[in-house]
């Protein structure tokens, strides 16, 4: 076992300034995840070389993978780095911020345009809990619960994102996130009201039809959303959704 962790960390100091790196190195200690470790040199922010600098920025909030706001890049990874466990790393551990996000500073983007999109394609239930428990609600099969649980997991971190080859600042594609959570609202007993609503919205320029199936986004979610399973059957209801516009059904 190593006696020390080494880092290698993308800095940036503003949104419109050059990206640099610096190396830091860190004694050894077990259990170390990587937010952990960077608190540690926060505590400490010298260099390897020995200058002592100002702390690199990150975000991160829950520490158990439910929050998703300590996506980065993590030797070349969209992941999560609470649950990065620095054992499992190879050394120097090589931190980025997420590529297809503006970066603020260092290792903190602006996810803003996820948001942007899920109001793109109205990911809400207009009203919700309005039905009379036992008397006339919908009944809804165990098959779909399983379903609509796992779509649900969605925390909004952005790896997806990342990983799409076909995401990007400069292209408009939604993305698979803001796809995946159309399925969920669309499954809703009174997010089916607005099915037409969705459906349309991802039909569009930057819709469904600009996923390239690189299948990326599934190898990267932390939380095992069923993201392409998603995009196929988006793809049966937007089918359905042209039939309905033509016959008027
Ligand atoms: Fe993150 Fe998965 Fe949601 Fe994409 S689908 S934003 S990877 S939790």
């Amino acid at each position: 076992m190593a006696d020390t962790i080494r880092f290698k960390i993308r800095r940036q100091d503003r949104p419109d300034s050059t990206p640099y790196w610096q190396e830091f190195a860190m004694p050894y200690r077990a259990g170390h995840n990587v937010v952990s470790a960077l608190m540690a040199i926060r505590e400490n922010p010298i260099t390897a070389q020995g200058e002592r600098v100002v702390p690199p920025a990150w975000e991160s909030n829950c520490m158990e993978e439910q929050c998703g706001s300590c996506s980065m890049r993590i030797n070349g990874r969209a992941r999560q780095a609470c649950s990065a466990l620095v054992d499992s790393l190879s050394q120097p551990i090589v931190l980025e911020p997420l590529a297809k996000f503006p970066v603020i500073r260092d290792l903190v983007v602006d996810r803003s345009v996820m948001f942007d999109n899920l109001r793109r394609v109205k990911a809400w239930i207009d009203i919700d809990g309005s039905w009379d428990v036992h008397t006339g609600a919908p009944r809804i099969s165990p098959q779909e619960w399983d379903l609509n649980y796992a779509l649900s997991r969605c925390m909004t971190c952005g790896c997806c994102m990342d990983a799409c080859p076909m995401f990007a600042p400069d292209r408009d594609f939604l993305g698979p996130a803001p796809l995946a959570q159309v399925l969920l609202m669309n499954n809703h007993p009174t997010g089916k009201f607005s099915r037409a609503d969705r459906l349309h919205a991802i039909m569009g320029d930057g819709g469904l039809t600009d996923c390239g199936n690189s299948q990326n986004c599934i190898q990267v979610c932390p939380k095992h959303v069923p993201l392409t399973t998603a995009i196929g059957m988006l793809g049966r209801q937007t089918t359905a959704q042209i039939l309905r516009d033509i016959f008027g059904a």
